[in-house]
């Protein structure tokens, strides 16, 4: 038997316990006549002591232990006179009469502890290194029960989860396929899922009702950073449903998951227009937990000779509470913030409402005391608070307000922590107009359902009327996160061939990619609508870290690639041969 209890489990009530523990050697400290080695294992940390005027030869052994090496140890517990209440172990320790290496360690590359001094390139190298650290157990833990939460919640409401396949044909969600080459069909492709949605709408019209899959999804996009190229789901559909049902259904797996897992009872989930989170937040993911709301200053800015505010289709505000004593160098900082290509505003207006009921602005020259008075009352700007302002394109300025609005609020530590706010965001567009390609795109996926109200006016409006047109679909939003997005689906041949047909498609591509769904549409489908949750963004909004990457056990870097196993890699040309792909492709 390797061991008779974990490295987490033994209290004072356990005093004078012959005891068995196996684990990790985390520390060894070296004080004369006792020589203290801390045992880890993913159950917790347990101090084991060996006593030179007891066993000298096992104390020597001991001496000679080095990081990381794999032990057995037998002993007696014994109360600690020198106790750690920060341990749950803390009471007790182990005196040694056994040690038994199970196994040698190299010295490991970086300290396995709470804050390690590795590189991030470097812990991803040795992923199984960093995986052994307790902040990466706790997340990894944390969703494997996070997980089961999810499983026993949908089991509960009648959801049946269903596995669908990986090797598929392209499902558009906007973003490129990973392609697998197929041997038996030569020439010939399978698509790894963006997400399994068109499965999903087949088992609505195969009567399956509610369904449920946590699940892999894979999209080739340009990595931005904390996106990775594969990620998990908890991919849902429910037939005979409206809207509403969706919502009340995910906000109470929602909230069921707070309470379980953090004891957190939400607030409401209010809901909030697309056009409204746009015009008030500039983002389609309102963070609610502070306040800055943007605020249209077009009556009190313009006509009154700043040419800059005059030419804008918009001048956009914020009130910054109690921040007019940022210095000329933290406001000239966020006017380069702005200006930055990815922010693209072309300046940055401040103006500060001083202690003494003055105002002090970038704009001095243009707006006189009253003028920056009335600007003011419209942000609701008081002594001590400071207003940016940004001017130009309606939506463009609103959303590079909104970009200021979050860096302003993290900058200058204005977020408060612990807080959750979740958010329905609803009523997004159909389809977005693209400029540059002079044409259509799904804003959700081309299997979206405009609103009832709309469905005429889809079949038979002009250009201007699609670009107006609402859907059924919706966003759920917590702390300015998107932690899953949904819609109601069309369910019926001749308005998804319209659909298809607003997005580009001919009728033939539109039948050689989706003839399967839009046929069986024609085979009795039931109205139904569903959602998915990004499962990695959820673990690390409910823990409030920034990345999902730590909640992955093996994920990939920024590059894309997996750096512990070296993938992307070659392959064999034999390989190539077999899957008929040309050998000088890999040449490059
Ligand atoms: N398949 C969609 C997505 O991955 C979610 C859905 O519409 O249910 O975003």
């Amino acid at each position: 038997m390797f061991r008779t209890h974990n490295n987490g489990q033994l209290r004072l009530a356990d005093a004078g316990k012959s005891v068995t523990l196996s684990g990790w050697v985390q520390i060894g400290r070296d004080f004369g006549g006792l020589t203290f080695v801390d045992l880890r294992d993913r159950y917790g940390i347990t101090q084991i002591v060996f006593d030179q005027d007891d066993n000298a030869e096992l104390a020597d052994r001991a001496r000679k232990l080095g990081r990381e090496f794999v032990i057995q140890v037998k002993g007696i517990v014994r109360e600690r006179t020198n106790k750690n209440p920060n341990r749950a172990t803390g009471n007790i320790e182990i005196i040694a009469s056994e040690m038994t290496i199970l196994n040698k360690a190299k010295t490991p590359p970086f300290t396995i502890e709470d804050d390690t001094d590795g590189g991030d390139e470097l812990r991803m190298q040795y992923r199984y290194l960093d995986l052994r650290r307790r902040p990466l157990q706790d997340n990894i833990i944390f969703r494997s029960k996070l997980a089961l939460a999810v499983r026993a919640y949908l089991g509960r409401k009648d959801f049946v989860e269903v596995e669908t396949p990986f090797l598929i044909k392209s499902t558009p969600e906007g973003a490129r396929d990973f392609v697998v080459p197929s041997r038996l069909n030569e020439g010939q492709f399978y698509a790894l899922p963006q997400s399994p949605q068109t499965f999903k709408q087949l088992l609505m019209v195969a009567g399956y009702d509610r369904y449920f899959q946590i699940v892999k999804c894979f999209r080739d996009e340009d990595l931005r950073a904390d996106r990775q190229p594969e990620f998990t789901q908890i991919d849902c559909e429910m037939a005979f449903v409206e809207q509403e049902d969706v919502l009340n259904t995910f906000e109470g797996l929602t909230r069921h998951l707070f309470l379980e897992m953090k004891g957190i009872n939400l607030p409401d989930f209010p809901r909030m227009q697309y056009d409204d989170a746009i015009r008030l937040y500039g983002s389609d993911k309102p963070d609610l937990r502070f306040g800055m709301e943007l605020v249209e200053l077009n009556d009190v800015a313009q006509n009154q000779g700043f040419k800059v505010f005059d030419a804008a289709e918009l001048v956009v505000g914020i009130r910054v509470p109690g921040k007019a004593g940022l210095t000329r160098k933290q406001l000239d900082k966020l006017t380069d913030w702005v200006k930055r290509p990815q922010i693209g505003a072309k300046g940055l207006v401040y103006v500060k409402c001083n202690e003494d009921g003055t105002y002090k602005s970038s704009v001095d020259k243009f707006f006189d005391q009253e003028k920056l008075a009335a600007w003011a009352a419209a942000t609701g700007a008081q002594s001590g608070d400071l207003m940016l302002v940004i001017s130009g394109e309606d939506e463009k300025s609103r959303i590079q307000m909104g970009n200021l609005r979050l860096h302003v609020a993290g900058e200058f530590d204005m977020i408060p922590a612990d807080t959750f706010k979740p958010l329905w965001v609803v009523d997004f567009p159909l389809l977005e107009w693209d400029e540059d390609s002079e044409r259509f795109h799904a804003m959700h996926h081309p299997f979206t359902s405009p609103k009832k109200e709309e469905v005429e006016r889809m079949l038979n409006g002009d250009h201007e009327t699609m670009k107006a047109l609402k859907a059924d679909a919706y966003d759920l939003v917590i702390n300015g996160a998107e932690i899953g997005g949904g819609s109601v689906r069309i369910y019926d041949r001749a308005l998804q061939e319209k659909n298809f047909q607003l997005l580009g498609f001919t009728p033939e591509e539109a039948e050689e990619q989706f003839g399967f769904l839009m046929g069986a549409f024609e085979y009795g489908a039931p109205p139904h609508a569903g959602i998915a949750f990004g499962f990695d963004r959820l673990c690390a909004v409910m823990n409030g870290q920034a990345s999902i990457r730590d909640f992955i056990a093996f994920p990939k870097n920024n590059q894309g690639r997996d750096v512990m196993i070296d993938a992307p890699a070659r392959v064999d040309e034999e390989q190539l041969k077999e899957l008929s792909l040309a050998l000088n492709l890999q040449e490059k």
